[in-house]
């Protein structure tokens, strides 16, 4: 149990209070997805100070866990950690504080919800299963069905000059329309004059 009496702690001076709690109590599971399985004790280092009757307590907790890759599926082992656990306990002037349950829901809340092997992963083959990792698969190499996708046009090339040809008339009709009649109606006219006289 993680706790503080805060009888113990004296006026304007941060309680430090740092150690080791068993990782029993975040109730990992292995059968969880992805799989949880605490690889060692929580570590925790806080301070604690009364602002009168008041108990703030800071500080960071972290536990090392075993999970696997959401990817390839190979085990990962990372930390979990919280750095900036902030807790408010009000009228507990010289009371035991049990910080257990405050510091375990804190480190099950950062828990993600998934882990990569690494940020560059290549995961698994989609079609033989092979991690793409540790090397390759004779599935890259083969021709797969792009060959008559490219050669036989298909439907959407239609559906394309549809709506391609569709937004490019609208709006070059109606200018058009406009300038033909302003343009061919002063320009007949000292021509029809210009030829009677
Ligand atoms: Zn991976
Ligand atoms: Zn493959």
């Amino acid at each position: 149990m993680i706790k503080i009496n805060t009888s113990h702690i004296l006026p304007d001076v941060p309680y430090l209070l740092e150690g080791t709690e068993s990782s029993d109590v975040l109730g990992l599971s292995p059968d969880a997805i992805p799989p949880l399985v605490p690889a060692g004790d929580i570590t925790y280092r806080l301070s604690a100070v009364m602002a009168g009757a008041d108990l703030v307590v800071t500080g960071s907790a972290s536990v090392p866990i075993l999970t696997s890759c959401a990817r390839c599926l190979d085990d990962v082992r990372t930390v979990i950690a919280v750095r900036d656990l902030c807790f408010h306990f009000e009228k507990v002037r010289d009371l035991e504080v049990d910080l257990t349950d405050d510091v375990r829901e804190e480190l099950l809340l950062a828990i993600p919800s998934c882990f990569y092997c690494s940020p560059d992963c290549k995961g698994v083959c989609p079609s033989c299963g092979v991690n793409l990792n540790h090397g390759s698969c004779a599935c890259a190499s083969r021709p797969a069905e792009p060959e008559p996708d490219s050669a036989a046009p298909s439907p959407w090339d239609q559906l394309d000059a549809l709506n391609l040809s569709a937004p490019k008339k609208a709006p070059a009709k109606k200018p058009a329309a406009k300038q033909s009649p302003a343009k061919k109606a002063p320009a007949k006219k000292p021509a029809a004059k210009k030829s009677s006289r």
